[in-house]
């Protein structure tokens, strides 16, 4: 199967646009690299933040499309902030961040430009790129095309926002992402067995699932499956939902009932983030640095 731009099938919509003709598929996006944001990011995961910060790069568009995504800005299928930058000029840029101390370069939401992905991470390799390669998704992704990239990546950092299609309408916009995350999870827990250097996660995955507002019974779901298919992946627990639309509201109360659903299902590795202030999570793409200063150090920014 050739999977590329031409009759494109990247995700699971395969939609079929002929994305080298300037037709835009669902996602609206065109064969040019969109990038909004990079810089090193304090913010995620200890092992990928620590000590130097992750090597973040945040692109344009996104073929799930979340209504409630914090990164709506960029990820809107229409008028996503950000700038075309070339396959040359992106290598360049993960230099760059290796040079300045990142611990990884983190693709932040790159489905839709795996080719071009490939393509850059393969020149930068050959120039000295030496830091573990994360690829940073919503789960919402084809093993098909996965394949194309696979052998670049070390540590794969997938979301399960739900198994259940209700839940997935409502908050992913899409009731068959469940489908699709879960057989991407399974298909990059198989395929990439963690290992550690000195302690330190170098190669594995990260299966990230944030909590929705009053959907405890969606999560125990996410848990259960988890404990049941997780292999030696790590569990990363988020609870800093933001509705861009205001319209719904974080659950802190749920703190306690998900500390017994880990003990219930034995979940013992991972991580769970503490709660803050809604504000500090919610970035702002039409400033140089989208987050609070402490969390992140901008480097190349899409209006800088
Ligand atoms: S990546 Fe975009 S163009 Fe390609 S199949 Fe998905 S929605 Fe269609």
């Amino acid at each position: 199967m050739d999977i590329g731009y031409r009759s494109c099938e990247l995700c699971p919509r395969r939609c079929g646009a002929d994305r080298t003709r300037g037709e835009l598929g669902w996602c609206r996006c065109g064969d040019e690299l969109r990038l909004a944001f990079g810089g090193l990011h304090f913010g995620e995961e200890p092992p990928l933040s620590e000590p130097g910060g992750s090597g973040t790069l945040f692109f344009s568009g996104c073929p799930l499309g979340c209504p409630t995504c914090q990164n709506i800005q960029i990820s809107s299928r229409r008028d996503s902030l950000g700038k075309g930058i070339s396959e040359k000029e992106l290598a360049d840029l993960c230099l760059d961040l290796q040079n300045r101390g990142a611990e990884n370069i983190n693709l932040v939401t790159g489905t839709h430009y795996i080719p071009s992905l490939a393509a850059v991470l393969h020149d930068a390799k050959q120039r000295g790129l030496e830091i573990p390669i994360v690829w940073n998704s919503s789960g919402y992704e084809r093993p098909e095309a996965l394949e194309l990239i696979h052998s670049l990546i070390d540590i794969y950092l997938v979301d399960l926002k739900t198994l259940n299609f209700e839940t997935a309408g409502r908050f992913c916009g899409h009731p068959m992402y469940p489908e699709a995350a879960e057989d991407t999870l399974r298909w990059v827990i198989s395929h990439t067995p963690a290992d550690y250097h000195n302690g330190r996660l170098v190669k594995g995955v990260i299966l990230r699932h944030l909590l929705f507002p009053h959907e405890l019974a969606s999560t125990r779901e996410v848990l259960r499956w988890f404990s049941l298919n997780g292999g030696d992946a790590l569990l990363s627990l988020m609870q800093q939902f933001i509705d861009p639309l205001g319209v719904l509201k974080a659950d802190w109360e749920a703190e306690g009932d998900l500390l017994d659903m880990l003990d219930e299902f034995g979940i013992q590795k991972g991580f769970i983030q503490e709660l803050g202030d809604d504000e500090l999570w919610m970035p702002d793409f039409n400033r140089l640095n989208p987050f609070p200063e402490t969390f992140c150090k901008p480097v190349w920014n899409w209006n800088g």
